[in-house]
């Protein structure tokens, strides 16, 4: 498409948007009385209208059912996540058994490691991306001294090349190919959080089979932005928080995938609860832990009712969208005019005050481009967020900003690289 750096330009993408109505599912926060351009959907998805309602019905049926609310009613709580499960294992791209809702993701990560990091003296080394989102490194840390090994000898980042700042799907494969021997897991983002790189994760899971490791994926930036083939990419787990790109509530509920190949595999550790017992069983309190078969049987505690609820306002919302395909579609298309007025800016400016660093291969990124400023940089994300644009900043001088198809439009792009400008005039 041939893009214009004009309003109108900008409004007529909007008419012809066919999911722009969605829009009006969400709620915005007021800055100066007027709804806030929000492009931060990358780390807070915005809350639908219908969640209030969705956790309205809930405190009724506590009210009127009280304990019979695990077995009556109009979705049960007992069952209650299965009703997520539909939607959920259509943006994934797994089977319903191959996933559930629980916990919160970094604790989510750690279960999963512990059936799928199972080190030896041999092969104890996982290899990750450098720069991972904090969380994350201190789980694999933690995981790795729990073990008994060092973590400086057990954890191999896969770094840019000198001057760059993304990575190579090739270097990352090379990289698992030198630790063929030595290593038991290689652990990426479905796309990391700083530089906005979607990874290849079939080439990275097929390169960590083949040298005899187990693959894994947090897909935190992943999950509800862009499409993902879990199952048939051959992925051995991942996990997920809900509360960016998922809408469903800051400290939303996390979410796993086990491939199905590992349901029997008796060989795996884990960390046991009473909701991951076999369904049909739960409530005969046996000795002996048996699991429910597929990703429930990871479940430990009683699910968070209040926390489902908000995550289902919002999995319906991506069920009126069609799925990810339709969003994604219009996500690109949000984001390659996002960077097309950003380029603009740097052309009109006569120098590359902001540069973007997040790939330009739309096969290799999401909703998210991350910018980062020539100079001024925190002056200027200030200007942004004083003038109703909310994005978000990283130190050093990163600003990250998300158009997120479900809610944000052409014209806020337009906004918001019209303020950027703006940004650089007063600072
Ligand atoms: C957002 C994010 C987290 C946050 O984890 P919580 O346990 O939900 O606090 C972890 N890892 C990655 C990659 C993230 O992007």
């Amino acid at each position: 498409m041939i893009y214009q750096r004009n309003l109108n330009f900008a409004q007529e993408q909007d008419e012809q948007d066919a999911l722009r109505h969605l829009r009006s599912e969400f709620l915005f926060p007021r800055h100066n009385n007027q709804a806030a351009i929000y492009l931060c959907g990358n780390s807070l998805g915005l809350q639908p209208h219908s969640a209030k309602h969705y956790i309205q019905q809930q405190l009724n049926y506590w009210e009127h059912y009280a304990v019979e609310g695990w077995f009556n009613g109009e979705a049960p709580w007992l069952s209650y996540h299965k009703q997520l499960l539909p939607v959920l294992a259509g943006l994934l791209g797994t089977s319903e058994k191959e996933i559930t809702v629980m916990n919160s993701l970094t604790i989510n990560l750690h279960l999963l490691m512990v059936s799928f990091y199972k080190p030896d003296h041999k092969r104890y080394k996982i290899i990750m991306e450098a720069g991972a989102f904090p969380s994350d490194q201190y789980a694999v840390e933690s995981q790795v001294r729990f073990h008994g090994f060092n973590p400086k000898d057990a954890i191999i980042e896969v770094s840019p090349r000198p001057g760059e700042v993304t990575l190579h799907t090739q270097d990352i494969i090379e990289a698992i190919e030198d630790n063929a021997d030595e290593t038991a897991l290689v652990l990426f983002s479905g796309i990391n959080y700083y530089t906005g790189q979607l990874f290849d994760m079939q080439a990275i899971t097929k390169a960590g089979h083949k040298a005899g490791a187990l693959v894994g994926f947090d897909l935190a930036h992943a999950a509800g932005n862009v499409a993902l083939k879990l199952h048939d990419w051959d992925a051995d787990f991942a996990c997920w928080c809900s509360y960016k790109y998922l809408n469903s509530g800051p400290g939303g509920i996390s979410g796993v995938f086990v491939h199905e190949k590992h349901f029997d595999n008796p060989k795996l550790n884990r960390f046991a609860g009473w909701w991951g017992y076999r369904r049909d069983k739960q409530f005969l309190m046996q000795q002996g832990f048996d699991p429910e078969m597929g990703a429930q049987g990871w479940s430990v505690s009683t699910s968070p009712i209040i926390l489902m609820a908000m995550h289902k306002a919002s999995l319906d919302i991506f069920e009126k969208a069609g799925g990810i395909k339709p969003l994604r579609a219009k996500g690109d298309q949000l984001t390659a005019y996002l960077e097309f007025l950003i380029n603009d800016i740097n052309r009109e400016c006569g120098e590359e005050i902001f540069r973007i660093i997040t790939p330009k291969n739309i096969s290799e990124r999401g909703s998210q481009l991350s910018v980062i400023c020539a100079r001024d940089a925190k002056a200027i994300f200030n200007y942004l967020a004083e003038n109703g644009i909310i994005g978000d900043w990283r130190e050093p001088d990163v600003i990250r900003l998300s158009p997120v198809p479900l809610y944000n439009s052409f014209t806020d792009v337009y906004q918001a690289a019209e303020c950027l400008l703006k940004a650089v005039s007063s600072s």
